[in-house]
């Protein structure tokens, strides 16, 4: 099969998978969800003329008479119907979240106010503005206006508009299961001593880990399997089953005991694409089994089964759980950079701010695909498109953080 552009891989993955279900959970329960259903105000934003400051209320057409001096004739406290301000020369003692006292049109804080007893005197200079210090009713959003749509991850900002409209319970995506399935003969688990001919298991625990990093719960199930044909082929039945998507790392390019596209053909997963002209990552593999679950053979070096996976598996995990937001951004290159195979290049980065704020990425480049010792140092990859060879300080890359 020949090898298609990293664009048209990522198009033809977006063509595939479906969105996860929901269910309804105590509010309480909805941090780190992605949410399923629009939050709409249920009142006006505020829902009455609220105080902003604590001070007096005083009438507004006081302020066009430069009335100076007022008598209190109550206090008005948050959580308290309305009183009514009717007397020239008279104010309320009001405080901050206090519904405003009908009749009122303008707050001046304590500190511009002097008192002695319930009479207070403006302090000498001070000119109010009529309506200040009134958060009018409505000014921020009006009674059904949508607040949140559907798609985004509840954090404590999210939370504060659910609870304050009343969803007592939220739909939301349920969790999101991935079974991850690594290949090898030359792997050891990582509490024992290798041989000199034998590697500790990474993938699994670094596409473990990095599912855990995603924005929504993710559910890992995690396998091993030797480069057994027979073996192999009688296992995939199971592991194409009662999960949401399955990643397979190794055993996917052209060695002798590369199995992964014959037995996936055969266990009657349809490929929808093999070897892509990116680097590194050109071996890998992208299907949705019988029953419809996505299917991706990852290429086994450690950085080609991470950088796939947060290019190329994470658009098909935030595809699944509806979210919307993309983690991709844009930086500048700090240093001119050149790539003179017409393959894209997916390169890890690290983000710098110079002292005026100013945002730069500098490659961290690993020696070579099978190079994890050099990831840490990075923040993400940049990807430089195929049809480009030089790119110079200031070229805008797409970035992709880990
Ligand atoms: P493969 O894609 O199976 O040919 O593997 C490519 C390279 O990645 C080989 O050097 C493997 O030893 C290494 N590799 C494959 N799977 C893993 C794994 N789970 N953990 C660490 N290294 C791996
Ligand atoms: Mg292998």
């Amino acid at each position: 099969m020949a090898a298609i552009s990293a664009e048209r891989a990522v198009s033809l993955i977006k063509e595939h998978g479906h969105a996860l279900g929901t269910e309804r959970v105590p509010f309480q329960e909805a941090y780190g969800r992605v949410l399923r259903e629009p939050i709409r105000a249920d009142r006006d934003f505020p829902p009455f003329d609220r105080v902003m400051m604590d001070g007096i209320a005083i009438r507004g057409d006081e302020i066009s008479r430069r009335v100076r001096a007022f008598r209190s004739i109550g206090v008005q406290r948050a959580g308290v119907e309305a009183a009514a301000l009717t007397e020239p020369g008279t104010c309320f003692e009001v405080m901050t979240g206090a519904v405003l006292p009908e009749g009122a049109g303008a707050v001046i804080p304590i500190e511009r106010v002097a008192a002695r007893g319930a009479e207070f005197q403006l302090e000498k200079g001070y000119e109010p503005v009529p309506g200040q210090f009134i958060h009018v009713r409505g000014s921020d959003n009006l009674r059904g206006d949508t607040l949140l749509e559907e798609g985004v991850v509840v954090g404590g900002k999210e939370m504060a508009l659910i609870a304050t409209c009343g969803y007592a319970e939220v739909t939301v995506t349920v969790p999101l299961e991935i079974t991850i399935v690594s290949t090898g003969d030359e792997l050891v688990e990582v509490d024992k001593i290798p041989a000199p001919y034998q590697i500790r298991k990474s993938n699994a625990y670094a596409l473990a880990a990095a599912c855990q990093a995603l924005a929504y719960p993710v559910r890992t199930r995690l396998r091993h399997l030797p480069d057994d044909r027979a073996f192999i082929a009688a296992e995939l039945p199971s592991l194409l089953e009662g999960t949401d998507m399955v990643l397979f790392s190794g055993g996917i390019s052209k060695g002798k005991y590369d199995f992964m596209e014959e037995l996936l053909g055969l266990a009657g997963v349809e490929r929808h694409f093999h070897w892509v002209r990116q680097r590194p990552g050109k071996p890998l593999w992208f299907g949705t089994s019988k029953g419809g679950i996505p299917v991706f053979a990852l290429p086994g070096n450690p950085n080609s089964t991470l950088t796939c996976f947060r290019r190329y598996v994470t658009l098909m995990s935030d595809k699944m759980t509806g979210l919307t937001k993309s983690h991709e951004r844009v930086a500048l290159l700090k240093s001119p950079f050149a790539f003179d195979k017409a393959l894209t290049l997916l390169l890890p980065a690290s983000l710098e701010y110079d002292p005026d704020g100013r945002m730069s990425v500098e490659p961290v480049p690993p020696q070579n695909s099978g190079d994890l010792t050099r990831l840490p140092h990075s923040d993400g990859f940049i990807e430089l498109p195929e049809d480009q060879e030089v790119f110079p300080a200031g070229f805008p890359a797409r970035f992709f953080p880990w």
